[in-house]
């Protein structure tokens, strides 16, 4: 319902990717009372980009019943290295022409409300420990694992970025070098060995290659709409294949929670992201037990290895806390 008197008591938190712009309008807890979703579009340009980013934010209000007087900031998590202080998007690899981009003074200019920006992953990880950690753990590592697989890091309690802000880039971690081609140029980083594009790759090429599973008879040959959800149906209808290829990434994760955990000694890592929100319950125990194998004698005593439950609204939650935070 709108409020008559207008205060200025919402905050927005937008999360700003290579395919879609997502949208969400918070009052005082951590659910959105309004949200919305548009396709990037990145090709048009990023003048174009940062008028959809505007749009958005303004559909999610509209589907609160609500208005920009009545939102005190806007907080936004965007892909790639990101300068916190001017609010400027330094390079976005998925992104066309995105290099150095003054997104917070642009997007002020569209909104005419305080406007903040942090790297994506950041921001899920400032997401998860605010609205589900209630931030209780001074030290945490989050892992996310989606199209790619992204990191944030929160040390004594802060978000630790760097100091030239392009900490946490966890799935960039190279895990084996003899390992599949990256993205980034790189053999055998974490990202290339178990987020979603490398294990839809795998299953693909396998596929290709005549290997039989039930994803075939669910989705045709091509494996055209393939999604996370599918392999956990799959799996649960005894598909030893798309089981085995789910473990093995589960292993590569585990793999990464070790060598995070020897490095930085965390008391929680929250492993989230669209992959394990559709495959926690199979990748888990093997994600724990890898990181237990795996890790230095010792480091791993207390540790806590937890799924996140916020899946993809991590980024609205995330970016609706940074800018409460701002705003206050
Ligand atoms: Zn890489």
């Amino acid at each position: 319902m709108a409020e008559a008197n207008g205060k200025a008591e919402y905050v927005v938190g937008v999360d700003l990717g290579g395919t879609k712009i997502l949208s969400g309008v918070f009052k005082h807890s951590f659910e959105p009372i309004g949200s919305s979703k548009l396709s990037t579009k990145s090709q048009r340009g990023v003048e174009a980009v940062i008028e959809r980013i505007a749009r958005c934010v303004q559909d999610a209000i509209d589907e609160a019943d609500l208005s920009l007087k009545q939102v005190a900031g806007v907080g936004i998590g965007a892909p790639g290295a990101v300068d916190f202080t001017e609010g400027r998007v330094i390079f976005a690899p998925n992104m066309e022409g995105w290099k150095d981009v003054p997104l917070k003074k642009d997007l002020e200019k569209h909104l005419g409300v305080p406007v903040f920006v942090e790297n994506d992953c950041n921001i899920c990880v400032l997401g998860v420990h605010v609205a589900e950690l209630k931030a209780k753990p001074k030290n945490l590592v989050g892992i996310f694992v989606g199209t790619g697989i992204g990191g944030g890091l929160i040390i004594n309690g802060e978000l630790y970025s760097g100091f030239n802000h392009t900490a946490g880039e966890i799935g960039h971690m190279v895990v084996d070098v003899n390992g599949p081609k990256c993205g980034c140029g790189n053999k055998g980083c974490f990202e290339a060995l178990a987020s979603r594009t490398a294990i839809f790759q795998q299953i693909k090429g396998a596929v290709k290659d005549g290997q039989k599973t039930l994803l075939t008879e669910m989705l045709g040959d091509d494996l055209k709409d393939l999604r996370s959800g599918d392999l956990r149906k799959a799996i649960r209808r005894g598909d030893k294949f798309v089981d085995k290829v789910v473990e093995t990434a589960a292993e590569y994760i585990g793999i990464g929670v070790a060598n995070l955990v020897n490095i930085l000694g965390p008391e929680v890592v929250v492993v989230g992201g669209g992959v394990i929100e559709a495959l926690a319950d199979e990748m888990m125990s093997v994600i724990v037990e890898t990181a237990q194998d795996y890790a230095m004698p010792g480091t791993m005593k207390g540790v806590e290895i937890v799924a996140s439950k916020l899946g993809d609204s991590a980024g609205i939650t995330g970016a609706a806390v940074l800018a409460r935070r701002e705003t206050k």
